[in-house]
């Protein structure tokens, strides 16, 4: 294990000598992972490298990213991009108000910033008057608001989530057939974009799985998962020769999957449930074949099985990670994944982290 305990508390001079070296080392050295939550109620990892610090996925409101990240050592404020696995809300909860607080860039494909556009702006039915209603009511709320919006800089994304969600609700119940139009709330709003768009955004990038592309001073190399979104991803992000994956959400393992995690230093990996409580579980019979399926959640024994017979043991850091609260205990992920490890000599060099939903985990450093 990396770091070990020197025993007696008196360090010989040459150990003092690597403790020192490894504080020197650690002090230059600038690639580090830090997870900051995972599971089904959010997810959000650090990357950086370089002079570059990456948020990928922003699944916790922005207060709590921040929070976490300032627990973990991290500035919010140094963040230069956020990178997108895929559109489901434990991805994405507090994405457009970290991005716009942080007037950062966003990195999705394409599929998937439809996705999430769609889910955060549904086109709703109105009838003409109830149309017209809205716009005077916006027009009144937008001369009232826009002064001291702009002057606060952001509103808070909840109000402006359960803002959209009431406009929906009194206009979807009191929808006419004969005159319902189809009205997109972007097209209605003429204010300022920030403000009253939930999914405005300070700047959109696009990439595609398959083709890596570069963010400051890391590598990112996005690759195709298994799993029930518009377009899903898995990470590997390369910086000073050190290279850190993130797979979760993933149905199983494709060969293509597979191919991806070879030669990494620090892998990410999702151990989401226990079969046995999956099936015994509180989950309605539906829930329960989603996870299962193959673009379900990865259990704790298909993870364990890909690390016995799929992974080539690389890595430093193996971190079991998007464990369900429902259906799995982090000692069962972490015997699963155990008993495979150990099943190969040459795997006992990698240390078995647990990432955690509520808190983060320490930074590691590469
Ligand atoms: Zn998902
Ligand atoms: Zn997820």
């Amino acid at each position: 294990m990396r770091g070990g305990s020197f025993g007696s508390g008196f360090l010989s001079r040459q150990q003092k000598g690597r403790a020192m070296h490894r504080r020197a080392r650690y002090a230059q050295t600038m690639v580090r992972f830090t997870v900051l939550a995972s599971g089904s109620k959010g997810n959000s990892t650090v990357v950086t490298g370089g002079q570059t610090r990456i948020l990928v996925d922003a699944g916790l409101s922005c207060r709590e990213l921040f929070r976490r990240m300032k627990l973990a050592g991290e500035e919010p404020e140094t963040l230069d991009a956020i990178v997108i696995t895929h559109e489901h809300s434990d991805h994405v909860a507090g994405l457009a108000v970290t991005a716009r607080k942080l007037g950062i860039p966003v990195y999705f494909t394409e599929a998937t910033h439809r996705a999430w556009m769609r889910w955060l702006t549904p086109r709703r039915q109105m009838s003409y008057a109830q149309w017209l209603e809205q716009c005077r009511k916006q027009a009144a709320e937008r001369q009232a608001e826009a002064e001291a919006a702009l002057e606060e800089g952001l509103a808070d994304e909840n109000d402006l989530i359960a803002d959209a969600e009431a406009v929906e609700i009194i206009a979807g119940a009191e929808a006419s057939s004969e005159q319902d139009i189809v009205v997109d709330t972007i097209a209605v709003a003429e204010k300022p974009a920030a403000v009253k768009d939930p999914a405005f955004l300070p700047a959109v990038e696009y990439f595609e799985a398959g083709r890596p592309f570069v963010i400051g001073d890391v590598a990112v190399s996005p690759f195709t998962t298994s799993h029930d979104a518009a377009d899903p991803v898995g990470f590997v992000f390369q910086a000073e020769g050190a290279r850190m994956a993130v797979a979760t959400d993933l149905g199983y393992i494709s060969p293509n999957v597979r191919a991806q995690l070879k030669g990494v230093d620090l892998l990410l990996l999702e151990s989401n449930h226990d079969l046995e409580m999956l099936r015994d579980g509180p989950y309605p019979w539906s829930v329960k074949q989603r996870v299962l399926s193959r673009v379900g959640h990865l259990s704790n024994d298909a993870a364990a099985q890909f690390l016995e017979d799929g992974y080539d043991g690389q890595a430093a850091y193996v971190i079991l990670g998007h464990l369900s609260e429902s259906n799995n205990l982090p000692e069962l992920a972490r015997v699963a994944a155990e008993r495979a490890l150990s099943g190969h000599a040459s795997l006992l060099a990698n240390r078995l982290l647990l990432a955690c939903q509520h808190e983060p985990l320490s930074s590691i450093f590469l």
